[in-house]
């Protein structure tokens, strides 16, 4: 191994989050609520340049690796994109983060490729609330989509749901309910500020604190993290085969544990979601003989990762959307 990824505030990076694509054909209300439009004649990462960034973070200790978007799956060749990254040697973890759209038909086909955890995304319950958060009446064949990942031997699944106030915070209740007898790890967002969200975030933010509350107090614990474990507070209880995850990006300490980096779709390594344009590393990404630059760029560039972010102070960077750079 060349060099493990450290930063100036000895966080260790063993886990990226690499964007595939930026196009979504969701138009969930915090993230792209005109949906998607494409700017400009942008091309993506091909499966060349996505298998020698692998190889650059697998040479510096890189382990896990989530496909992300954008939605992931509406590349055509998202199932050969996992199996490049599933094949390399040194990476044991292949996760994805999908809005479902195209799990019940690809299932069992990304898991054959080497998929190793899926997260789903789900911010309702209720079909017409999912419609109208989403943009999308997809409920029934996303949820299909679960029971497909089961089928196809995924142990876990893990589905997000972004905290939203009148929208979706009734129905916690609901949630837990459908965890009881589910191996799901649900993972409550808060939502996070982003530039082009205008008065959204003040209408619907909802702070996960009341409910981290109302779990402790309902006997749900709290488990060790380890390493490669995202920034989610994960809750078991004995009463239930599901847990809880949340994730509360304004709790102060939230980046103390940061042990991700990501990469865009357009070849930009970014510190941090909340950081300023990336830095391009498409350049170095054009053949294989280039490896021990990129590797030099990506571990001079990590100097300048920001101890924390400035959400707080309502600073969101200069990222316009999670869909831009691979929430
Ligand atoms: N399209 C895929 C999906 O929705 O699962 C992957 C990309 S999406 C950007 C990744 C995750 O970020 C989703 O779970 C989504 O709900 C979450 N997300 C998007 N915008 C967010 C925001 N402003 N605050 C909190 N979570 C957000
Ligand atoms: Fe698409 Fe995911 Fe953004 Fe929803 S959260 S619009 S599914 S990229």
């Amino acid at each position: 191994m060349a060099q493990q990824l450290k930063d100036r505030f000895q966080r260790q990076f063993y886990y990226l989050r690499l964007s595939v694509t930026d196009v979504c054909n969701f138009k969930c209300q915090y993230c792209l609520p005109d949906g998607y439009h494409p700017n400009g004649r942008r091309s993506f990462l091909t499966l060349a340049e996505i298998e020698r960034v692998v190889a650059a973070f697998a040479a510096c200790g890189t382990n896990k690796i989530r496909l992300t978007g954008g939605e992931p799956s509406m590349r055509r060749d998202f199932t050969d994109i996992i199996a490049a990254t599933a094949s390399h040697p040194d990476i044991d973890i292949v996760a994805t983060t999908t809005n479902g759209y195209r799990l019940k038909d690809n299932a069992q086909a990304w898991r054959d490729a080497g998929l190793s955890r899926i997260n789903v995304s789900i911010d309702s319950l209720d079909p017409r609330q999912f419609a109208l958060i989403t943009g999308q009446d997809r409920f029934r064949s996303v949820m299909e989509g679960i029971d497909a990942a089961f089928t196809a031997g995924f142990d876990k699944v893990k589905v997000n749901t972004v905290l939203l106030k009148s929208l979706n915070s009734h129905e916690i209740g609901g949630f837990l309910e459908w965890i009881r007898t589910r191996p799901i790890q649900l993972r409550f967002i808060e939502l996070m500020q982003t530039g082009e969200m205008d008065k959204f975030f003040q209408r619907y933010h909802q702070s996960g604190q009341a409910i981290k509350q109302q779990l402790i107090e309902q006997g749900w614990q709290l488990r060790e993290r380890s390493e490669n474990d995202g920034p989610a507070q994960v809750f078991y209880h004995p009463d239930y085969l599901g847990e809880i995850g949340l994730i509360l990006p304004y709790e102060s300490g939230f980046c103390l544990s940061c042990n991700r980096l990501r990469i865009s779709a357009l070849g930009k390594l970014h510190l941090c979601l909340f950081g300023e344009g990336g830095i391009d590393l498409r350049d170095l990404l054009q053949q294989d003989a280039q490896q021990a630059q990129l590797i030099a760029q990506i571990q001079s560039s990590l100097q300048q990762k920001a101890q924390t972010h400035y959400l707080h102070e309502g600073n969101t960077g200069a990222t316009p959307h999670l869909a831009s750079i691979g929430g």
